[in-house]
This record gives C-alpha cells, structure tokens and sequence, in this order.
C-alpha cells in the first residue's frame, strides 16, 4: 500500500495517527493512506516564513518566472510518472492532459508573462504616475511587493496536479512560498508532483511543502501576511470562512466553490447549423470529461423552447455511443468517478434532479460497469420542462456526468435562467448572432466569472467552455465563491500588497526603480546610444540641440507623405479649427526631426526601435518655432542573453520650454 507522505521543512513525513485509506477509483480496493495527526504545521508555517519567503524575496521576478519555467519543463519531461499514478483517480489518458500538461501548459504561461508583463525587480507597478502637486514635486504611484507570510492553498481532489500548479505559479511568481493541501483522495498524485520538484532541486529551500491529510490547527495560526486560497464544496468554504482566526486577523481567503454552470444553444442555432452540432459536442465533452467532475462542466443546457426535442435527440444519441470503463483500456471515453463516496453522493443529488425533471438517459444500475465495484456511473441527462418553477436544477450540484436540458421561451428568459445559478464559474452561448451575444452579456455577465461564446468562425481556435486559461480570469461570484484565480498577471497580485507611495519625483525613482520626470537626470559625456544596456542607469538623460521648424519643412513632409491635412496645408481652415492656431507642423513630421536630434547613427548596442506607448501632442508648433528634445532612460527589462528594452522618456520642448510633445520610445539594445 502506498504510503502518502507530508513534506514539512524539507523532510518527508510518513502517515501516522488519524490517517485515512484511499481506494482506487476503478477497483474500490485500498491502495494507499495519508494523514498525519501529529504533522508539525507550526514548523511548516515557520519554515514557510523564515526559509522560503526570504530566499523568494531575494530573487526578482525575472528569476522567479525563469524558476518556474525551468520546472514546468523539469515536470513535462517527468510527467509519465504523474500519467501512470493518475489512472486510479478514475481519470483517463484524456483526463490526464487537462490535469497534467493542463497544469504545466499553466505554469509556462506564467513563466513567460512573468518575464514579459513584470520588471526584472522586486517592485511591481500598478497603473500609472499621478501628480499630486501643482508642480510636480509631489507624486503618487501604486506599488505591489510580496506578502511576507505563507500561501496555505487547499485544493479539490478532482484536478490533483493542476489545481495545485495554477495556484502555486502565481503565488511562487509573486515571492511567496506556499503550503499545499490536496484533496485526501487524490493525494498520492499530487505527493508524486511534489516529490519530482522537490528532486529537480529547483525550488529554494521551503518554497514549497505539502500536507498529505488535515491541515490540524493551521489555520488558527495565520496572520495578515498570510493567504488562504480553496477549492473544494461550498459546504466545506463556510466553514472555513468562518474560522474565529482569519476573521479576526484579516487573513486573505479566496474561494472557488461549486456552481450550476449553463450553456445556452442561441436562437439562431437551428438543426442544420454549425453552431447547432457544436452545441451538441461541448455538452456531450463537459458531461464525460474527467467523469463529470469538473467545477466548469455544464451542468443546465439551455435550448429554444422549439429546439427542445431535436436537442434531445442529438445529445442522446450522441451520449448512447460513449463508452465507459476501466480508463485505462483503449476505446474507454469515460473512466470511473473518484470513488464511491463521490458515486453515492452523485446518486443522492440525481435523485433530487429527479424529482423536477425527466431522466432522459442513463440508469445506473443497467450499463456496460453495473456491479462494478469501481465508482462508475453512466452520463446521465435529465429533461426540465418547467425550468421556471423547479429549484433542484438550478441549486444542486451532482458533481458527476450529469446535465439537465431545458427551454427557454426568449433570451430574457434564458438570461433569468442562468442567473438562477445564483453565481457561476463560467456560461457559455453558442451562437453566430452578434446582437444575442451582446444581449446576454447586459443581461447575465454580472452572474458569472467568464461568458464563452463559441461559432463557425471561433470553434477550430476556441479552447472549450470548460477550460480555465491562465490568461483569464477563473471564479466567479456568488455560489461561485467570489474568488478570481488565474486572469495573468490579476492573479500575482493576490499574493501581495498594494501601497499607495506619495514623495517627491526622486523618492518615487528609487523605489519603482523607473525615472519619473522631475526625478534627478546624470547626463555622461558618452551619447546613450553608444553605451550597451548593462552601462545605462535609470536616470541617463540627453539634451539636444534646438531645430527650427520651417514652412518649406512643414510642405515638404506633406508632398512627400501625401499628408496634407488642411491643419498644415490651410491657414485659414486651421485657423477655423478650435485646436489650431493656424498652420501648423505634421505630429509626425515632430517625431521624425526629434529622432534626428537624438539618434547616434553609427552602429552601436542600439539594435532596434520597436515601438512607442503613450505619445501625446500637448502644444502645436508653427513655422518659425524650434524644438529640443529631452531623452532618458526611464526603465530597463532583460530580454535575453544578447539584449534588452530600453523605455526612453521622451519630450519636445519648444523654444518657450513648453512640452509640444511626450511619448516613450522603446529600444532593443545590446548587453
Ligand atoms: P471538499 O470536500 O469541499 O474538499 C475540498 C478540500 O477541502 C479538500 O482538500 C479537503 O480535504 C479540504 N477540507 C475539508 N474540510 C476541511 C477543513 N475543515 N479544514 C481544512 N481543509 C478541509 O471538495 P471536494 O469534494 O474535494 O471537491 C468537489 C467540489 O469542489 C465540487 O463541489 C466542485 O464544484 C468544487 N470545485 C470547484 C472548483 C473551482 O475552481 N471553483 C474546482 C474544482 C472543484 P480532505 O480531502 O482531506 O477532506
């Protein structure tokens, strides 16, 4: 039997007093245990703050995302072990890759938002500069440094690998290191995740530990600088949402509960249509992937009222065909439900779906597994025909290949009905018809974390509804618990504090790390653009010369581009303009010379321009007027071995030290 250890300050604790047995999914027999009464969690947390929190700290982001990439690549080229150990979750090879490269594809992303979205340093910034005082002495900017305490993170059983790597991504990218608490079920699996990061060796001492079985009084113990983030029942969330310590220490706690999610077959969706036979096929995959259990499976099929029967018909054929059994048998669609304490518990909510609606499919005690001693259960599909009066649909969530299909007269209707859910993961609409999608989204948004709209045109690239993407957000309100995973970089922020920072221009520089205007300029004798991106500091400003601006200048820009906007070409049509003077010179035309004061041109660290952000013309410049230009580095990002972004802050000053122009320009520059 397979003994489920505790990972408690770099040691691996066996099971002991308290411990629970595990079955397999597909033989019911007992092939493991976990749980450790005695486990030390006081030491995990203490190991936690004083090991792995500061050596997270230390590094930045960058490392941070380079570490987390560096295991994501270590588990992929691991991740046959985790496949073979997984079967007896019931899951099947297709299970496995949402669970399991789902989870490594999750931390990639991560990885590589964290190098592209963070700065290569320990602050993060959030939204921009703002001017406090009259004459810019006085700023204020959003900061986000790391919690200093643990993330305590427990996770449902159905996702064993993944539901741990989503939350551990974010929060180790943030700098904070993490307590992981699975599922008693399925925590052998993730004990086998945990034990080949634990030998890649890539991880700091006490970045990450794991407790196999209760958390014991963990929780009593927890502070403002911790985190708690669950996944699991909303039964099991109250209570730990009330917990007396976390109440009162204001400790973080984000939940991803149950949820009744819908699919709603658009009014244009008519037998015959693309969108119609797409309906069919992501109901039929939410209802047998990983058996049913998985939190976004659509668990109410909304159609048009007239659609009903055809839908019934194509989902019930389509179900008739779906085989399952032992996952790991070829052929095998869908494999067994975590284990019979799950089965029964699917079977005691199917009876209360029963009560209000039809079974149209599925009777457990008569398929291809009855008598089985493993947890199996057939897809089975109910039919709801007064969705309006019946509560068990929209309330109960059999946690199970179970789905319920019901008609709905218009989309105001179907909008009520899916906000009968009360709160849910994620909706989704398949329609081809702009105006129904936008109507559902006024009417039904505000009721889920994330609305799929799939159709011809998306569904070769459309990633499924029951797909949680690191780049958006996963949660929802409500039922749904009101937490947000995932989302990119969203979910790093829920890891660490946000501090408004007031101070003059240089305070604020050294703190973010970027040169805001104000801040003190170094200009060197050695023009930036000769010198490789490890010798420029924030900060390197170049000041120069001045250059007139002639209307020969202005009319030949505008024949040889073909712009001759009549704002340049017209004196008395600018003039009628409220914005203009008269004639005045092209934004572009401004940009062009300004580069041509500032540029360097022989070949040196500058590789490439690629790219401005925020340019704004502030003051019109005529003929006879001059500009200068003011060129500083304002932030610096590695990219790779061989270079790096530079963010110059640009202004056109004119001969009266007016801003005529601001933007950033950004430089790929050599090492
Ligand atoms: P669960 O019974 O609520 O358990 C969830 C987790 O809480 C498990 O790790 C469990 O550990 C732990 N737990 C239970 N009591 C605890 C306590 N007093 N203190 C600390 N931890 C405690 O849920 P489940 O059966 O594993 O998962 C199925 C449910 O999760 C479904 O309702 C599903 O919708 C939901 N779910 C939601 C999402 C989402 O993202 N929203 C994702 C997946 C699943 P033990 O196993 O050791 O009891």
């Amino acid at each position: 039997m397979r003994q489920v250890h505790s990972l408690v300050a770099g040691q691996w604790v066996a099971p002991g007093s308290g411990a629970r047995a595990i079955s397999s999914a597909i033989t019911g027999d007992v092939i493991a245990e976990a749980g450790n009464d005695t486990l030390d969690v006081h030491l995990m947390r203490t190991h936690a703050r004083e090991v792995g929190g500061p050596a997270l700290r230390a590094m930045s982001f960058h490392d941070r995302a380079r570490m987390l990439k560096a295991v994501a690549m270590y588990l992929r080229d691991h991740r046959q072990t985790l496949y073979d150990l997984s079967f007896d979750t019931g899951a099947t090879q297709a299970d496995h890759l949402i669970d399991v490269d789902g989870g490594i594809g999750t931390m990639l992303v991560f990885a590589s938002k964290g190098r592209r979205e963070m700065p290569d340093g320990h602050v993060y910034l959030d939204g921009v500069t703002e001017q406090l005082g009259r004459s810019g002495q006085f700023q204020g900017r959003h900061v986000c440094t790391p919690l200093q305490g643990v993330a305590v993170h427990i996770n449902a059983f159905n996702f064993p690998v993944w539901g741990m790597l989503e939350k551990i991504a974010p929060c180790l990218l943030a700098g904070m290191p993490a307590i992981v608490k699975p599922a008693t079920a399925t925590s052998y699996v993730t004990e086998a995740c945990v034990r080949l990061i634990q030998s890649s060796g890539l991880l700091p001492k006490g970045a990450l530990q794991l407790i196999a079985g209760g958390t014991g009084d963990l929780l009593d113990h927890l502070d403002c600088q911790d985190v708690v983030t669950f996944t699991g029942s909303v039964n099991t969330a109250l209570t730990l949402r009330k917990n007396e310590n976390l109440l009162a220490n204001g400790v973080r706690f984000t939940a991803e509960q149950d949820s009744l999610n819908a699919s709603v077959l658009g009014p244009d969706a008519v037998p015959g249509t693309t969108e119609f036979d797409l309906f069919v096929k992501e109901v039929i995959q939410e209802m047998t992937t990983k058996a049913g259990q998985k939190c976004t499976a659509i668990r109410r099929v909304m159609v048009p009222a007239m659609q009903t029967e055809a839908v019934i018909d194509a989902v019930r054929a389509r179900l008739s065909d779906v085989s399952v059994g032992d996952p790991r048998a070829e052929g095998t669609q869908m494999g067994a439900l975590v284990s019979n304490a799950q089965k029964n518990d699917v079977l005691d909510k199917v009876t209360q779906i029963g009560a209000e609606a039809e079974r149209l499919c599925g009777d457990p005690d008569a398929f291809a597994m009855s008598g089985s001693k493993g947890a199996f259960l057939p897809p089975m599909l109910f039919h709801c025909a007064d969705p309006d009066t019946a509560q068990a649909v929209h309330n109960v969530e059999a946690f199970g290949p179970v789905s319920t299909i019901m008609p709905y007269r218009d989309l105001d209707h179907a909008a009520a009905l899916l906000n009968r859910g009360k709160g849910s993961l994620v909706a989704s609409i398949v329609t081809h018809d702009a105006d129904a999608a936008r109507q559902i989204t006024l009417a039904s948004a505000c009721f889920h974390g994330r609305l799929y709209f799939n159709n011809r045109d998306s569904m070769t690239e459309a990633t499924g509804h029951g797909a949680p993407l690191p780049h958006m957000v996963h949660g929802g309100p409500g039922r749904a618990g009101g937490g947000e995973e995932l989302g990119g970089i969203r979910a790093v922020l829920h890891y660490m504090q946000r501090t408004a920072i007031q101070g003059s221009p240089d305070i604020l520089s050294g703190i973010t790390g970027q040169w805001v205007p104000g801040a003190v300029e170094a200009t060197e004798a050695a023009h930036p653009f000769t010198r490789p991106f490890g010798d420029l500091r924030i900060g390197d400003t170049l000041h120069s010369a001045a250059r007139q601006i002639t209307l020969e200048d202005i009319e030949t820009f505008a024949h040889f581009t073909g712009d001759t906007f009549y704002a340049h070409m017209d004196d008395d049509a600018a003039r009628a303009n409220p914005f203009f003077p008269g004639r005045v010179a092209h934004g572009y035309l401004l940009l062009s010379f300004a580069a041509g004061l500032f540029v360097q041109p022989d070949p040196g660290p500058v590789l490439a321009n690629t790219g401005l952000d925020n340019l704004r013309f502030m003051k019109p410049v005529e003929a006879g007027d001059s500009i200068r230009v003011r060129l500083t580095v304002k932030a610096k990002t590695p990219r790779n071995d061989d270079y790096g972004e530079v963010r110059w802050h640009v202004t056109l000053l004119n001969q009266n030290e007016e801003v005529a122009a601001e933007y950033e320009l950004l430089t790929m520059n050599a090492h």
